[in-house]
């Protein structure tokens, strides 16, 4: 580190003291001095603070990440198997994503979209309009998931008041489901640990059994049990829809709700239910879309189109905040009337298709049409399958389940009768403590541990992730 310091200085003889002074400061600094600095300053996302400053919880300082591996500050380095919270595309500093950004970043940063546009926001709603399932026709754009979510809720309720019917306010949502953490959002999501704490503050809902086929029956297939769970589904239309605007889901994975999973019949059903009831359907696809569950988007999996299709997360390669809400001509044109009719959706958000992001989105699609990347996936996809399947005979594994790009694996105390490990027990945040040694990135969402990693992971990669996985599990069920 001295060398490079030095090497600094001379090339920078001007900034000499400056420079200097400042490198040599960060360039000794290790782990536990930038943790240090962090936790004296910094909150952390989805985090008690305590487990870092008090329980022994490691804080990873990341220096730098090139493809699927991060490094920290003591040149250790994490394969990063849940792709930064299920953003990462095509690694970490991906050369072309890179240079589109470093291109765009010399050209225009931002520019409020209100009244005015830019080239990278046109280009990516013609791109999102052309790949998106058909009939989805409009691109409005925000930041990030939960806004996406917002916009969809109150897009539908608007939408149903600009045509007279203002009486339809009601949301219906899935069990388990997972919307995001802003107040709307969490509102429409179902998981407690969430969401019960602020349950004063949330609009009612209306939450159908999920579809999830972790319960069904031993010898059901998917597809039978998802069919059947859709009897209460219908019946709740069939009861609430003259006050419901919309029923909002996750295709196919509910990915916060412990990488649950159901069959697409499920979709198709609820599709055709929607229609029969006049009610929109929203699609949160901020987490499973982007070629995470084996197709493109998760809805062409049950050959639907929504209503309202929400995409954030990978839409950027995991570069920059951005999201859009993709939705059909039709309630664009509810909206669309004289300004003093006063039906304009008079929503947004100050960094609202952020030109740096757009153009992240552009260089994340053009990496889609070039490498033939679902083709690729289904590869990896059977790279996984076949790491992961002897966990199924383990004696504390409930079950493996996957769907394209991401597997997942119930622990259990009891293999039999299906008894979770109390969650107090904290057994995931063994495996994930145990990983971290072993330069895995895992985090799992209470005892499901998941791989969701970014598709530039080659096959040796995914045996040590999944070799990793298997020996934190054995220490994290040994009592
Ligand atoms: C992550 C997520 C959100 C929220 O997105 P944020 O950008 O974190 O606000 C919403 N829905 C789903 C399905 C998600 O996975």
């Amino acid at each position: 580190m001295f060398i490079r310091a030095t090497a600094i200085i001379l090339i920078n003889l001007p900034l000499f003291f400056v420079d200097s002074a400042f490198l040599i400061l960060v360039e000794n600094m290790n782990n536990q001095a930038w943790s240090d600095r962090d936790l004296k300053v910094l909150w952390h996302p989805c985090s008690q603070m305590k487990d870092y400053a008090e329980q022994g919880l490691p804080l990873i300082p990341i220096k730098s990440g090139q493809g699927v591996w991060l490094e920290d500050f003591e040149g250790q380095r994490y394969l990063d198997a849940i792709s930064s919270w299920w953003v990462n595309l095509f690694g970490h500093a991906n050369p072309r994503i890179n240079q589109a950004v470093k291109q765009q970043l010399d050209t225009l940063e931002h520019v409020i979209l209100g009244g005015f546009s830019h080239e990278a926001a046109i280009l990516l709603a013609e791109q999102l309009v052309a790949i998106t399932p058909p009939g989805l026709d409009k691109c409005f754009y925000a930041d990030n998931g939960s806004s996406a979510v917002e916009i969809a809720l109150k897009m539908s309720f608007h939408y149903w008041r600009n045509l007279g019917q203002p009486e339809k306010t009601k949301f219906i949502t899935l069990e388990n489901s997972y919307h995001g953490e802003t107040l709307g959002a969490l509102a429409v999501g179902d998981v407690g640990l969430y969401k019960d704490t602020y349950a004063p503050l949330l609009m009612e809902v209306i939450t159908a059994p999920g579809p999830d086929c972790f319960y069904r029956e031993s010898g059901e297939s998917w597809e039978a049990y998802s069919t059947r769970r859709f009897a209460d589904m219908e019946q709740l239309l069939a009861e609430h829809a003259g006050n419901v605007a919309a029923v909002i889901v996750e295709p196919l994975v509910q990915c916060a709700g412990s990488m649950r999973m159901y069959h697409p019949v499920y979709l198709s059903l609820l599709r055709e239910a929607c229609d029969k009831y006049q009610v929109h359907l929203i699609a949160d696809e901020i987490a499973v879309g982007f070629g995470r569950t084996g197709t493109l988007f998760a809805c062409e999996q049950a050959a639907i189109t929504p209503d309202f299709l929400c995409l954030s997360k990978g839409l950027s390669g995991g570069y920059l905040p951005l999201s859009a809400v993709l939705t059909r001509n039709s309630i664009y044109q509810a909206f669309y009337d004289d300004y003093q009719r006063l039906t304009a959706f008079l929503h947004s958000h100050s960094y609202t298709g952020n030109a740096l992001a757009c153009r992240a989105a552009l260089a994340t699609l053009a990496i889609f049409q070039q490498d033939a990347v679902i083709d690729n996936n289904q590869q990896l996809a059977r790279l996984m399958r076949e790491a992961t399947a002897p966990f199924a005979d383990h004696p504390h594994v409930a079950e493996v389940r996957q769907t394209g790009m991401i597997v997942a694996i119930e622990l259990v105390k009891d293999k039999q009768r299906r008894e979770p490990f109390p969650w107090q027990e904290r057994r995931g945040l063994k495996v994930f403590q145990h990983a971290l040694t072993q330069g895995v990135l895992l985090r799992p969402l209470g005892n499901v541990i998941y791989f969701m990693p970014p598709y530039v992971i080659n096959a040796q990669e995914i045996k040590m992730m999944v070799d990793v996985a298997w020996q934190g599990i054995a220490c994290a069920v040994k009592d």
